[in-house]
């Protein structure tokens, strides 16, 4: 039997239309028009087509959306005066720094001079030990979709075997934290695989729902997995160019084999990477509205 296939574009979709209706009241009824700067250093091809899509999804509900481009020899003085101008500016509520930043940047340091308040992207450490206690934070983006995707696909996470390959502070570790939580998404059992893990099919073979953050084409195979099995591939992976010059992106998992054995998976492209903008948008919209006291 096929899998059902978890659609990140339609259920993106949906968020981006609820989050267009509370924009457009927010300016309407309150006069708030939630701010996104996303700040570019240097002209890496996929750091540029990811802030486009970022800008233009912020566009598209309404934003008030500023792109700001620095050349890739900015100094990390400058950088982090440029943070902090829009630290105070009231009219941006959240801040994105495209990563990664160039080797004579300090990555850490800009991300933690970001206002708490405003770090949409949930990456610095306040935002990261709220998450890890359960307090309300702002979520990190491609977990957050993953939690959504999961929970709008009314995927039962509830005392289910939850098995996540890799243990990236903006994936893996993230993931494995909000599915062990006490609430709606959580209350599985969770383990983390990485590359020291000694038997990988051991583990994998074991998930009801199979996380998989490795950046490795294709590193999940058909046998790796049980039947039934609900697949979240997170890995975007380059692996040629069609004659256009468009770039061929497939999965960490083998999407045609798998498919066959699961019970739902998400596909590469169009299934995670829509719902991290979409989430983007969500904290951004989030941000706006616990600047002007109504969150
Ligand atoms: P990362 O920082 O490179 O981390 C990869 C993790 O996978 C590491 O923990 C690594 O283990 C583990 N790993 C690598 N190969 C493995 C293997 N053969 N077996 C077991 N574990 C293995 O990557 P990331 O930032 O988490 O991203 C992962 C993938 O997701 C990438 O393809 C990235 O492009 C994609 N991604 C997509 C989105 C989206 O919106 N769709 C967002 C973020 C990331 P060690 O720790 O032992 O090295």
């Amino acid at each position: 039997m096929s899998a059902r296939i978890i659609s990140g574009v339609e259920i993106a979709k949906q968020i981006r239309q609820e989050l267009k209706k509370e924009v457009a009241e927010l300016k309407e009824k309150h006069g708030v028009i939630p701010g996104l700067v996303t700040i570019l250093v240097g002209e890496n091809p996929a750091s540029v087509s990811y802030v486009t899509a970022k800008q233009r999804t912020a566009h598209e509900l309404g934003f008030h959306s500023i792109q700001d481009n620095q050349p890739e020899d900015i100094s990390e003085d400058d950088l982090l005066k440029l943070i902090e101008k829009y630290n105070n500016d009231k009219d941006i509520h959240g801040i994105l720094v495209q990563l990664p930043l160039p080797k004579h940047v300090d990555e850490s340091k800009v991300l933690y001079a970001i206002s708490p308040d405003k770090d949409v992207d949930g990456f610095h450490p306040v935002n990261v030990g709220k998450m890890v206690i359960g307090e309300p934070c702002f979520l990190p983006c491609t977990p957050h979709g993953i939690l959504e995707m999961l929970i709008r696909s009314d995927v039962e996470t509830s005392g289910a075997e939850v098995v996540v390959v890799g243990r990236s502070n903006i994936v893996g570790k993230p993931i494995a934290n909000l599915m062990l939580q006490k609430r709606p998404g959580g209350n599985a059992t969770v383990t983390i695989c990485h590359t020291r893990t000694k038997d990988m099919t051991f583990h994998t073979k074991r998930a009801d729902i199979l996380i998989v953050a490795a950046g490795r084409p294709k590193v999940i195979t058909a046998d790796m997995v049980k039947e039934g099995v609900v697949v979240i591939d997170v890995g975007v992976n380059r692996i040629g160019k069609t004659p256009e010059g468009k770039a061929i992106l497939c999965g960490d998992v083998d999407f045609e084999a798998i498919k066959e054995k699961a019970a739902a998976i998400t596909p590469v492209p169009g299934g995670v990477g829509p719902m991290t903008i979409t989430m983007l948008m969500k904290n951004t919209v989030q941000a706006a509205k616990q600047f002007a006291g109504l969150a």
